[in-house]
């Protein structure tokens, strides 16, 4: 009996680490979106293209500091930002978003193909894969279910793209003076916090295999 059930346990631990599902519940992506998107591209990265797509080269892991996938979702969900008005905002009227979100029990949605510009971090968004993991305030720290599923995806993008770096959002300006970092105006920055180092080494240690490159120091 005893060896019966150890096997079925087994068996099921190996179902959940190589096989997530990822659920797809698309934001609203419409012609103003694209065009946005594709002016984004043009203005910050001096990138002319007939499509909004990217070349993934890195994925950046956040966290919402939103507590319900709900409302999180809800702020990615509108293709403007909530206080822009056509021709006052300076640096672009694209809305926020990230290609991933990651429920509080590890449930892992897909909002944009992974080859569309999401809107997610500065001077990189041409390369790089979001990932937004639902919470990150200290009633809500990331749990050990999240974890596992942003291990999961980025073993997955991996697998799937020419990723050369995985990064926590508040290693981004690292990037400034890299090949990869196109943002044209230097005064726009944001001071960032998420996910924090101690969820990024997690990842990091757990996808060593694929030797990622570390993060540029700055000169
Ligand atoms: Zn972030």
């Amino acid at each position: 009996m005893k060896k019966i059930s150890l096997l079925v346990f087994a068996l099921a631990l190996g179902a959940c680490s190589t096989q997530k599902e990822i659920v797809d519940i698309p934001i609203i992506f419409d012609t103003q979106r694209i065009l946005l998107t594709k002016e984004y591209l043009l203005n910050r990265y001096g990138l002319d293209q007939n499509t909004p797509e990217i070349t993934p080269k890195m994925v950046v892991l956040h966290w919402t500091a939103t507590p319900s996938l709900k409302k999180s979702f809800e702020v990615f969900n509108r293709s403007t930002l909530p206080i822009w008005r056509p021709n006052i905002e300076s640096a672009s009227g694209l809305n926020v978003s990230s290609h991933f979100l990651v429920d509080r029990d590890g449930t892992i949605y897909r909002l944009i193909p992974e080859t569309t510009m999401a809107r997610h971090t500065i001077g990189l968004n041409h390369c790089a894969i979001g990932i937004e993991n639902v919470g990150g305030t200290e009633e809500t720290p990331l749990t050990k279910q999240q974890l596992k599923s942003n291990i999961y995806l980025v073993k997955y993008l991996a697998s799937k793209y020419d990723i050369d770096y995985v990064i926590g959002h508040q290693e981004y300006t690292s990037f400034e003076g890299h090949p990869l970092w196109l943002e044209v105006d230097d005064g726009y920055r944001t001071e960032k916090t998420d996910p924090g180092m101690d969820f990024v080494e997690k990842v990091r240690k757990a996808t060593k295999k694929f030797n990622f490159k570390p993060v540029p120091t700055k000169q």
